[in-house]
């Protein structure tokens, strides 16, 4: 009996194109779910690049090629892929963008050498990530996409709404050029820039895959945090994705009624049907849940705050991560002083919560979301 090896197979198979044109001739392709996934050439699965490369008449080994200058030695630019024919890579970079985001600002911190940095895609859209150096490795920050349209009413991220969604090829190169620029090897990956993760689904799934799949930077699944405002189908579909990674929920009140003052989306998900969901998703992949927790002077910062929080998470592992809110001047809110913090997070130890206070990197380069690329295109367009 002959058994076909799964190459074999793939070398039969009549090459699809991946993606479809849309009318600015940027690829896109709806996903069954309905999301839509951002085609350009970081963003293609070995698959897709070899589908793509016998398409443009090549053999497939290119595509191994290629793949392998895009997620390993992570070039800036397609002509640094000097072994492959420049017809080729013309003709998928036609088809295919290649990204190469413009550095426009680093910011690097003098208290911790944080680094922050501003992006500036082809299509004059600027994406933030920060560089952070722990003592057990390298952490990047990223954004999922330019702009949010979640409305959470401390975060500056939010103020000019969502412009789009990124793609994966866009979350990858964040990664990529800080890594070039540091010369450092990244070993976590924090999804909790700019915008919401489980709003750009497909994109945001891609992108892990890719970044801790076989041919690329190989990062572990559990050196991954997603953090989300509480869509709860997102949750549950995350789930089903069986991914290592951790979960975050920025939880920011203890009760739907405060939750729907300060973040929207709690109107649309209860705190009812997101702590069955964070169970659920804990109950597949047993990886400890953090709870993210913006003290707001005055706000939900109360002994009963910390009284409902504690009966709201007991008998779950789970994390309180602490963060004094950062002042976003069109916000109004300020954060509690030091000694409140530390006492709000004894009243959770007392509760026997387990809490972290964050620790505030870059304090002194824009610390809050958002903050970045909002000042640089209010600079943009006083000029
Ligand atoms: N949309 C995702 C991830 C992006 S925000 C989410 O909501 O989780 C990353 C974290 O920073 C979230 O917990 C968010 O609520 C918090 N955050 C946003 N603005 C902040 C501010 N001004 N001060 C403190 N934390 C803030």
């Amino acid at each position: 009996m002959s058994v076909g090896t799964g190459q074999d197979e793939k070398e039969m198979r009549p090459a699809a194109e991946p993606g479809l044109n849309d009318a600015a001739g940027r690829r896109e392709r709806e996903d069954r779910d309905g999301s839509v996934i951002r085609y350009d050439l970081q963003s293609l699965t070995i698959d897709e690049l070899t589908d793509a490369v016998r398409l443009a008449g090549e053999k497939p080994f290119r595509a191994k090629q290629i793949y392998q200058w895009l997620h390993e030695k992570i070039v800036a630019g397609p002509e640094e892929m000097t072994n492959v024919p420049k017809k080729l890579i013309d003709a998928l970079t036609e088809k295919y963008p290649f990204v190469s985001p413009e550095i426009r600002t680093v910011q690097v911190s003098k208290i911790d050498g944080t680094r922050k940095y501003l992006f500036r895609f082809a299509d004059d859209c600027y994406v933030e990530s920060v560089y952070m150096v722990y003592q057990h490795g390298h952490s990047v920050c990223i954004s999922t996409q330019n702009g949010c349209r979640m409305g959470c009413r401390f975060c500056a991220s939010t103020i000019g709404g969502l412009t789009r969604n990124l793609s994966a090829g866009e979350m990858l190169a964040q990664v990529y050029a800080i890594q070039r620029e540091t010369g450092e090897r990244v070993s976590n990956i924090v999804l909790m820039g700019t915008g919401e993760p489980l709003d750009n689904y497909a994109n945001v799934v891609r992108f892990i895959r890719m970044i801790t799949g076989p041919g690329g930077l190989n990062i572990s699944e559990r050196n991954i945090t997603l953090s989300t405002c509480g869509i709860v189908p997102g949750i549950l579909k995350l789930r089903d994705e069986k991914l290592m990674i951790n979960l975050a929920l920025s939880l920011h009140a203890p009760n739907d009624q405060m939750r729907r003052e300060i973040m929207p989306i709690a109107r649309r998900y209860s705190l009812s049907e997101i702590i069955p969901a964070l169970k659920s998703y804990y109950s597949v992949n047993r990886r400890r849940l953090t709870f993210e927790y913006s003290l707001i002077h005055g706000v939900n910062d109360s002994d009963d705050a910390a009284r409902q929080i504690a009966s709201l998470i007991r008998g779950m592992n789970a994390l309180v991560n602490l963060i004094p809110v950062n002042p976003v001047r069109e916000a109004g809110f300020k954060a509690p002083d030091r000694t409140h913090v530390l006492n709000f997070k004894k009243k959770l130890e007392n509760y026997g919560i387990h809490v972290t206070i964050r620790r505030e990197m870059g304090r002194d380069i824009d610390g809050a979301c958002g903050q970045l690329r909002k000042r640089c295109s209010e600079m943009e367009t006083d000029r």
